[in-house]
């Protein structure tokens, strides 16, 4: 490991100063200075020298400012410093909006989220070998220009979604699914300590021709919490996710569904996120499309499903990827459409 330089801050305004060295990079993810929060993603790339920030900034001790977790009949407000446990174990997120819930307890092991920020948690990186083993030259989301090895090596665990020629990297995460299906909103502050807001469903970026660049945040920018709306569709609501290990691991697909119905069980709006097999969290309006307005069945969720991953693209180990995320969708959709919801 690199050395590099560990600072405090405790409060906002000492955090966006440091966070000002942003060294001219073009990513937010490779600006030389790196928020720390849980530290269980940033020590782990820096230890694979995959990361190289020369300084690191504790934001933990802002933790009072942005750590909460409100409930309110509009929404929910997440705080980027809320601990993944935190958030999964709410009872009002459990009962009302039970899909970040499940993602969220399905997602790594109960030491990781309990250190975890659910904003290190969104900002996560792939998992791809290529990008995370040194060894390997040919990675444009590394080092740009330089090839995608996965396009012809390992690629079983990589995506069919939203993937161009120069990058299939997957989106590993899970939270992230479930905020993109809500339609939720992350706050951002910058170094200059103006604040703005950006649609949850526009953080990430595709790949294109510029995998390096992963989100549309700036260096130095600080993420400082998420809204998501409420409607009657969040408390029918799951997150189902298809791993090779049941305990422990990254999701081969994933889905992440909330359903308004009407009394025949007519689906007034359907709200549908597609993971383990994307570029970047993802939403399906193509699927959400194909079910408004009908019975919610076998034949109407097949229906969506096939809407779904009408425009995957596999690589030699992925063919079985979108048949599988297929079969995830229609059994979360149908699984939603079963659930039992309570009055309150
Ligand atoms: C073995 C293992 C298994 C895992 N399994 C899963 C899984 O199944 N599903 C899943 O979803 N995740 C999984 N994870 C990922 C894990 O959830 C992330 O490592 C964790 O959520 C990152 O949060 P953190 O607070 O530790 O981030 P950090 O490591 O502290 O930070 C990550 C990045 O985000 C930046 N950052 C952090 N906070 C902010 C902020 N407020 N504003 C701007 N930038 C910020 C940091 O600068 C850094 O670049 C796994 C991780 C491991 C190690």
């Amino acid at each position: 490991m690199r050395p590099f330089a560990l600072e405090t801050a405790n409060d906002r305004s000492a955090a966006l100063r440091f966070g000002r060295d942003t060294g001219g990079a073009e990513a937010h993810i490779t600006a030389p200075t790196q928020y720390l929060a849980g530290g269980t993603q940033l020590f782990d790339l820096m230890k694979l020298d995959v990361m190289q920030p020369r300084t690191l900034v504790n934001i933990n001790g802002l933790e009072r400012e942005f750590g909460a977790i409100e409930a309110a009949a509009d929404g929910l407000r997440l705080g980027a410093l809320a601990r993944m446990s935190e958030a999964a174990d709410h009872p009002v997120i459990r009962r009302d909006y039970p899909v970040i819930s499940d993602a969220l307890w399905q997602a790594a092991s109960p030491q990781l989220r309990n250190m975890a920020s659910l904003a290190g948690n969104v900002l996560q990186r792939t998992r791809c070998n290529y990008f995370r083993d040194r060894k390997w030259a040919g990675c444009n989301k590394r080092n740009p220009g330089s090839g995608c090895a996965a396009i012809e090596g390992v690629n079983r665990r990589l995506a069919v979604l939203g993937v161009s020629r120069h990058c299939i990297a997957n989106y590993p995460g899970d939270f992230a699914n479930a905020l993109v299906a809500l339609g939720a909103e992350v706050m951002i502050v910058n170094p200059d300590g103006d604040t703005r807001t950006m649609p949850f469903e526009d953080l990430h970026r595709l790949p294109d021709d510029t995998p390096h660049i992963e989100t549309n945040l700036v260096p130095g920018d600080l993420i400082t919490g998420f809204t998501v709306p409420s409607g009657p569709w969040t408390r029918r609501s799951l997150y189902l996710k298809i791993r090779d290990r049941t305990s422990y691991d990254f999701a081969l697909a994933s889905a992440a569904v909330a359903l308004d119905l009407g009394p025949d069980g007519t689906v007034r709006t359907a709200r549908i996120g597609i993971g383990g097999m994307v570029a970047k969290p993802w939403r399906s309006r193509e699927a959400e499309d194909a079910l408004a307005g009908r019975v919610l069945d076998e034949a109407s969720a097949a229906d969506a499903a096939e809407a779904a991953f009408a425009g995957a693209v596999t690589h030699s180990q992925t063919d079985f990827k979108p048949e599988l995320g297929r079969r995830t969708l229609v059994r979360a959709l149908l699984d939603a459409g079963r659930m039992e919801i309570d009055d309150v």
